[in-house]
């Protein structure tokens, strides 16, 4: 994930398909394989949502109000997954707005990280001593109701050839530094091209170790799983890391396992990082369901992060208790190997911070 705002893709022409389906076919002739296609034809508009998935127009003036605010977007590959006429599906949950983005919350912020604090050029932060990320895209393929990044201001971190210089020139300075995070946005969603520049280069910098992408694509669009794609990151001296980001179960469909296997090829590491939803993945049988079915497709699941207070989404909280109690009742369904660590994100600290421990409870009740 790592996570956004309603940014336009820069890389993409921008056209809304407003047009009513009734009548046509409802999957619309996108050239499998090509994944930029797949990316421009998403469905934008809370009609082409609803009418796919054969529900109920009653629920459109409410997620007009939530589009508005962060627009949606849902690629094909991912719409497939959604059962249809279930307004509960949990994956169509996570990419349907609902009246409650909305609400005010108190405490509910717009930058819950204070990452702006810690970036020292535009498109790098630098939080942890010896792995920085980079904002390698302003865009995502996919548009999640409960970003914590819904509200960044990723116009201002897209990077230009001259930035990235001055990037690499910082990394070359820094030989504290060993691991490069891609992240975005999703970095994925640049173009092959400029990918394979960047890991080039980077692989240059002879302190650093490995390159670490967090990405949502080869889930939501698993063709983007190319052999461009395969030929730059096989090509880099670098150890790869690869962090998905998935939820629940149903978004591994057999395609996502197919992307799986082609980075596993290569030698790339593979983990899963999620968020913890309410009504969608608060529960043993469906955290569980997700662990089982990510160590099929060849992943670890990693960090499953505590639901950081971002404005517009406040319905999706669940509390620290109930995480850490669903945690624990986990330890009896799933093998060590297969249990994610539940963290958060605390701003001023060095690392993520594992929930339950001291260290936690004591951020957690000094910001009350
Ligand atoms: C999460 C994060 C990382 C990576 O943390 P890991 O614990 O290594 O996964 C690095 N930089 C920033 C700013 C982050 O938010
Ligand atoms: S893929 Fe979803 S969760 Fe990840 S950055 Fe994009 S909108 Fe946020």
């Amino acid at each position: 994930m790592i996570t956004r705002t309603p940014a336009p893709l820069h890389t993409i022409a921008h056209e809304q398909r407003e047009s009513p389906v009734s009548g046509a076919s409802k999957q619309p002739p996108t050239a499998r394989g090509d994944w930029r296609a797949q990316l421009r034809d998403c469905i934008r508009t809370p009609q082409a949502l609803l009418e796919q998935l054969d529900l109920p127009a009653t629920l459109l003036p409410g997620i007009r109000d939530g589009h508005a605010l962060f627009s949606i977007r849902v690629p094909q590959a991912y719409a497939s997954r959604i059962r249809t006429d279930d307004p509960n599906d949990p994956l169509l949950r996570q990419v349907l707005p609902l009246d409650a983005e909305m609400d005010v919350v108190d405490g509910y912020v717009n930058d819950p990280l204070e990452e702006a604090d810690h970036s020292p050029l535009p498109g790098l932060i630098h939080k942890y001593t010896n792995r920085v990320l980079l904002m390698a895209s302003g865009g995502c393929a996919i548009n999640c109701r409960y970003c914590f990044r819904r509200h960044f201001p990723y116009e201002d971190h897209q990077p230009s050839r001259e930035q990235w210089r001055d990037i690499l020139d910082y990394l070359r300075a820094d030989t504290r530094i060993h691991e490069v995070i891609l992240s975005g946005g999703d970095p994925l969603v640049s173009t092959d091209k400029r990918l394979s520049w960047l890991v080039e280069a980077l692989g240059e910098i002879p302190h650093l170790k490995r390159l670490r992408i967090h990405t949502r694509l080869p889930v939501v669009i698993p063709d983007r799983i190319n052999d461009e794609l395969l030929g730059w990151l096989g090509a880099t001296r670098l150890q790869k890391i690869v962090v998905i980001h998935t939820n629940h179960a149903n978004e591994l469909d057999d395609d996502v396992a197919a992307a799986m296997s082609r980075l596993a090829a290569i030698g790339v590491t593979l983990l899963n990082q999620g968020v913890i939803l309410r009504g969608i993945n608060d529960t043993v049988a469906t955290q569980t369901a997700l662990a089982e079915r990510l160590f099929e497709c060849g992943v670890l699941p990693y960090y499953l992060h505590a639901f950081d207070p971002v404005q517009g989404a406040a319905h999706f909280t669940v509390s620290d208790t109930e995480a850490c109690a669903l945690m624990e009742a986990l330890l009896e369904h799933l093998p060590g190997f297969l249990m994610p660590r539940l963290v958060r994100e605390i701003p001023g600290r060095g690392s993520k911070t594992p929930l339950g421990s001291a260290a936690s409870h004591v951020s957690v009740i000094a910001s009350v």
